[in-house]
This record gives C-alpha cells, structure tokens and sequence, in this order.
C-alpha cells in the first residue's frame, strides 16, 4: 500500500500541478486505505472516486489534493469541511490545520467516519452530524472552508462563517451537472471574490427539509 501510495503521489498529484509541499506530505501521511470499503482496499489509490456507501463517493486523490491546495491551510487555521464522507478530506486537513471542524448529513456516514478517525488517532478533527447549509456558527470565523458535496449556489451562511483573509472552496452547479470548482476569497475589509478553477462532478449537497 505504501507503494502505491508513493506512485499516485508522484504519478497523479506532483505529475499534475500539485507542488505545494505540506500538501503532498499530508497526502502522504494518510492511509486511504482505511477510508473505503475493505472489498475496494486494492483500487484505495486508483485515479478515479470510490463508492462509500449509502450512494456516496469517496473523491479521486488528486481532486482531494487539489481542493486542500487551493484552501492554502496554515498550522494555526481552523477549517471547516462540508461532507464528511469517509473522513478521508478531513484527516488530509488534519495534518495541516490546527482544528478541523466537520458536517456530514447521512447519520450512519457521519457515525462511521468519527469511529475510524478515533481508531487511527486523529485527536484534532470533530465530526458532527447535520446539515452543512448553515456551516457550524459556534466555532466560526473559519480561515478555510472545503465543501465536498455540491449546492447549486455558494451558501450565504458558510461566506459569513469565513474569516477576514479565509478561503472557501467549493463546487457549484445543479446535481449531475456541469459544475465548476470555485475559490472564494474574503479580504481584510470583508470584500468576496470568487473565481472559477476548473469543471468538476460532485455528488449534491442535499438539504435537509427545505
Ligand atoms: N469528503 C468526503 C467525500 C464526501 S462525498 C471524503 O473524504 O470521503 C459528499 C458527502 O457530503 C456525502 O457523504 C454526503 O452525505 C454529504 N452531504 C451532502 N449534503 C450535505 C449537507 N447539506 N450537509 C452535510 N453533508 C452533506
């Protein structure tokens, strides 16, 4: 597993434009192995998302990498994470962040990930379970917010939710649609600017009886 590690980090990651190096370290800290069904073990560092149950999608390593690269995460930020899946994003975030705060919808999905990230010691992340629209008020401003599930528009909540200088990440668009992967910038005065990264496919956000 370690070796196919190393050869997606050098094939899939650096042989694209992942050149940040704390990322990649983080990238190669943790074992995605764990992070999906043990049946699909063997595909754990293919280039291509894996089902985790429950109609749910473990994202490809170098959609991962990427997101965490343009979140550009310093050692003291607290992060917030829309989607907790697998826990996989949020323990790659772990390595970097001081906090890492994340939301899954699905309760047995958000009950998993919180077990596993237990058992491999990650003691900096905090799971909870319920409805990433509204991010997660009491531990806000965030210096970076990742969202792994798409909504049709950027969520006014998780903006507010962002620090002066912090950045949100995001895919948006309509479910099974072209989305796009976008990087939202607050600066020192409040003032947002978003810009367009590249066309991406997420599953959907989903809202919870809205
Ligand atoms: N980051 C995950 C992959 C997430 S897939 C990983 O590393 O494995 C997207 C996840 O977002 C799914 O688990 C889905 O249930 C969750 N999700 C969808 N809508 C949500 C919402 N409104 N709030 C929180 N989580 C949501």
């Amino acid at each position: 597993m370690a070796e196919r590690r190393e050869w997606m980090i050098r094939h899939d990651l650096e042989g694209r434009d992942i050149r940040d190096r704390r990322v990649l370290a983080a990238m190669r800290q943790v074992p995605r192995e764990k992070f999906v069904p043990s049946r699909l073990a063997g595909q754990a560092y293919a280039d291509h998302p894996l089902p985790i149950g429950e109609g749910q999608t473990i994202s490809q390593p170098y959609i991962v990498a990427l997101m965490t690269q343009l979140a550009e995460i310093k050692s003291d930020d607290r992060v917030l994470e829309i989607g907790t899946g697998s826990g996989y994003q949020a323990a790659v975030l772990s390595n970097l962040a001081r906090e890492v705060y994340t939301i899954e919808i699905i309760p047995a999905l958000a009950e998993s990930a919180r077990q596993r990230l237990g058992l491999l010691g990650y003691a900096n992340i905090v799971v909870r379970q319920g409805d990433g629209y509204k991010g997660w008020p009491e531990k806000q401003p965030f210096q970076a917010i990742i969202v792994t599930a798409a909504p049709e528009k950027v969520p006014p909540e998780l903006i507010d939710e962002l620090a002066p200088g912090g950045r949100l990440v995001i895919p948006v668009g309509a479910a099974f649609e072209l989305q796009w992967l976008k990087v939202l910038t607050k600066d020192k005065s409040g003032r947002v600017r978003s810009r367009n990264v590249t066309p991406v496919r997420f599953v959907p956000m989903r809202s919870s009886g809205k």
